[in-house]
């Protein structure tokens, strides 16, 4: 038996996992309130590749129309060695992908990806996103939750902490302390393709893998632009916050003596103004509710980048979020339910990420010359368990 929330749900954070439970709510009927820190919606930080199982979770929540007139269909991503450029490996990804998993591999700008869900949610409920509201502390009793926030206070009947790796909300749960550097540094930056001395990229994805550093690219926006990500693993963050202009001698630096095209996305980064980011992580958390609050997306389970899972996982998390309490039986067991049906496949996911970071940054400096090159992790990722388990458990959900 099912009961709608009646007071509305609240969401601390605007970012992709927030706007995903929101949206799944408010299509089913619930009101939600969106507490979101920044007074103006600004998404930073480059582009994004989605999964199958991340385009297949979105379509479930009806932007998928949106979202490939925004997006860009890889055709075929390649592992090339960092000096030679020689393809070390490599994989169709495009129509073939598509059949296999039943829905695209895409990619985007975040920007773009997050004007999507902001359209869809304010189509939705024009008044439900409140801006300039960071949450600052919360208190629960047997039916409610109230929240404060710079905005003034809120009260619902849950709290859904979707506020990323810094989340206050965790932080009021479980006071486990600041996230922990990863010892990965990543320059990220969109390079517009008429800058670069050889516009003319094949395949459109391309992973070049150096000893203890990698960089990915691939093309957005159509033709006209493309995606770099550098990583470096380091001994150490030493820098004041954690995201900071890069500086061009020491992004070259680490990259010297690369192949032409990778050095082409290197100073391609250089001169389009990358951002320099510590990539912060956390220990994973046994549980993530307690009683009428729980946590999504980063906020339940950071993860490193090397799987491209995390805003997939933060898809997946708002769409069965938003599901389980649409569910029932009541706000507390939807909670429950959610977390049954999340919290392995979200932690193994990490654990994943983790390894498969460490093998692509250690397989030049520790494999012998021809051991086979890890994409495995990948390829082997389940793109389908990503929004059916409420589904077959539940035969009424839409
Ligand atoms: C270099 C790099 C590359 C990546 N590439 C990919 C990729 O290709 N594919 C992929 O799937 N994932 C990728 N990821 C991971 C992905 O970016 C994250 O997992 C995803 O953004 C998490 O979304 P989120 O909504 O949980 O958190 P966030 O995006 O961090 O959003 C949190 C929101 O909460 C708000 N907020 C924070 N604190 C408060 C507060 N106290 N009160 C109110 N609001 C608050 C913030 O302003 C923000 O709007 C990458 C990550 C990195 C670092």
């Amino acid at each position: 038996m099912s009961s709608i929330p009646k007071e509305p749900v609240l969401i601390a954070g605007a970012g992709i996992a927030g706007l995903c439970t929101a949206i799944g709510l408010l299509r089913a009927g619930v009101a939600v309130r969106v507490l979101e820190q920044a007074a103006e919606l600004r998404e930073v930080g480059a582009a994004v590749s989605l999964a199958p199982n991340a385009t297949r979770a979105l379509d479930s929540l009806g932007v998928g129309e949106a979202l490939r007139a925004a997006a860009n269909w890889p055709q075929r991503a390649a592992m090339k060695h960092y000096r030679t450029g020689e393809e070390l490996t490599g994989y169709a990804m495009g129509r073939e992908m598509e059949q296999r998993w039943g829905s695209p591999y895409l990619q985007l700008l975040r920007a773009d990806l997050h004007t999507v869900l902001v359209d869809a949610l304010q189509r939705l409920d024009p008044d439900a996103l409140q801006l300039g509201a960071r949450v600052q502390g919360l208190q629960q009793d047997a039916g409610s939750v109230t929240v404060q926030t710079t905005a003034g206070h809120f009260t619902g009947a849950c709290l859904v902490g979707a506020d990323g790796v810094r989340s206050a909300v965790r932080a009021a749960l479980y006071d486990d302390g600041a996230p922990q550097f990863t010892g990965y540094v990543a320059w990220r930056g969109v390079v517009p393709t008429d800058s670069l001395r050889n516009p003319d990229l094949s395949p459109d994805t391309a992973v070049f893998l150096g000893p203890r550093r990698t960089m990915l690219r691939y093309r957005v926006r159509g033709q006209s632009a493309v995606n770099v990500v550098a990583f470096a693993a380091v001994d150490g963050w030493a820098e004041e916050g954690w995201s900071l202009p890069a500086d061009a001698d020491e992004l070259r630096a680490h990259f010297a003596g690369w192949h032409a095209e990778a050095d082409d996305m290197i100073e391609g980064l250089c001169r389009a103004g990358a951002f320099k980011w510590g990539l912060f992580g956390r220990a994973a958390l046994p549980r993530w509710q307690q009683g009428r609050v729980s946590l999504v997306g980063d906020a339940a389970h950071p993860m490193l980048p090397f799987l491209g899972q995390g805003a997939a996982m933060a898809i997946e998390d708002g769409v069965l979020m938003a599901r389980a309490l649409v569910h029932g039986p009541d706000v507390v067991d939807a909670l429950a339910r959610y977390e049954k049906l999340r919290h392995a496949r979200a932690s193994n996911t990490a654990t994943r990420a983790d390894a498969h970071g460490l093998r692509i940054h250690n397989h030049l400096v520790t494999a012998a010359p021809d051991a086979p090159v890890p994409r495995d992790d990948f390829m082997e990722f389940d793109f389908d368990a990503a929004t059916t388990p409420l589904d077959e458990q539940e035969p009424t959900c839409a």
